[in-house]
């Protein structure tokens, strides 16, 4: 055998397959599959109370699943032999509400995981906060406070945040849900600008002319089920799924 073969490149990133989750009584998820290629831009839509943020926190395991398996880059989250905290660490995650540190400025905001968790020098981690906020087009506000900055601003912090440790995949919870109309445009450029340079993501989001635009690939939950995915161009011009005409139809 050769030393010198590659270990195989797996088709998706992360494949979770079955997830199933109830809180008390209620179902959230029935038996959900989400299968991610390296390097693409999944939509995930549907209806408020459909299950996207609870999925999203399945996948790295903020919320525990009851049932069904998730991989990510050939590794079981849900193994009790994994170390899910050495996962966790490859999976960034964008909240609708920032979550920023209000009392830390935005460079200490984007270094203090970089020190604390990668045990990275100052020295080091200040220049990595810098190389993300140019990324995300704010090379001058690392020294300001979260409240000194826009709706849209501080989003974009929490995403160069995320993407300073270098996670293999991205999922953001309605990343846009909390801004005001003229802000959203800015949030979404930088999630372009990500996916251009082969940043895998997931997106929960109501942006349907950004999915339609920007999404790789599109899956419509509702009622904790998989109903309709395919291709941007496919759900949007020709779902095959009543119920995804349906909520379509609603929220043009
Ligand atoms: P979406 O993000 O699509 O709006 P969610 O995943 O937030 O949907 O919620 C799906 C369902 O799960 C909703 O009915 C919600 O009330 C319920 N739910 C979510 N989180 C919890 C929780 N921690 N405890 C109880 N019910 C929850
Ligand atoms: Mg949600």
């Amino acid at each position: 055998m050769s030393s010198a073969a590659a270990a195989p490149v797996p088709r998706y990133l992360l494949e979770a397959r079955g997830v199933r989750k109830s809180f008390g009584t209620t179902e959230v998820l029935k038996s959900v599959d989400l299968l991610v290629e390296p390097g693409k831009l999944v939509f995930l839509i549907g209806p408020s109370g459909s299950g996207k943020s609870t999925l999203l926190r399945c996948c790295n395991r903020l919320e525990e699943p009851d049932g069904g398996s998730i991989i990510m880059d050939n590794v079981d989250l849900l193994s009790p032999r994994t170390d899910i905290n050495a996962a966790r660490r490859q999976i960034g995650m964008v909240f609708q509400s920032f979550n920023l540190y209000p009392h830390l400025t935005v460079q200490k905001n984007i270094t203090l995981a970089l020190r604390k968790v990668v045990g990275m020098s100052t020295a080091d981690a200040n220049a990595r906060a810098a190389e993300m906020l140019a990324l995300v087009g704010l090379p001058d506000k690392a020294a300001s406070y979260p409240a000194q900055l826009s709706g849209g601003q501080q989003q974009r912090i929490g995403i160069a945040r995320s993407l300073a440790l270098n996670p293999k995949i991205i999922l953001m919870d309605e990343p846009t849900s909390a801004l005001d109309p003229e802000l959203v445009g800015s949030v979404l450029a930088v999630v372009k600008d990500l996916r251009d340079r082969g940043i895998t993501m997931v997106i929960a989001s109501h942006e349907m002319n950004f999915a339609r635009e920007a999404a790789d690939k599109v899956v419509f939950l509702d009622g904790g089920l998989v109903i309709e995915h395919g291709s941007a161009e496919n759900i949007f011009l020709r779902p095959q799924e009543e119920r995804t005409r349906r909520f379509l139809a609603q929220i043009r």
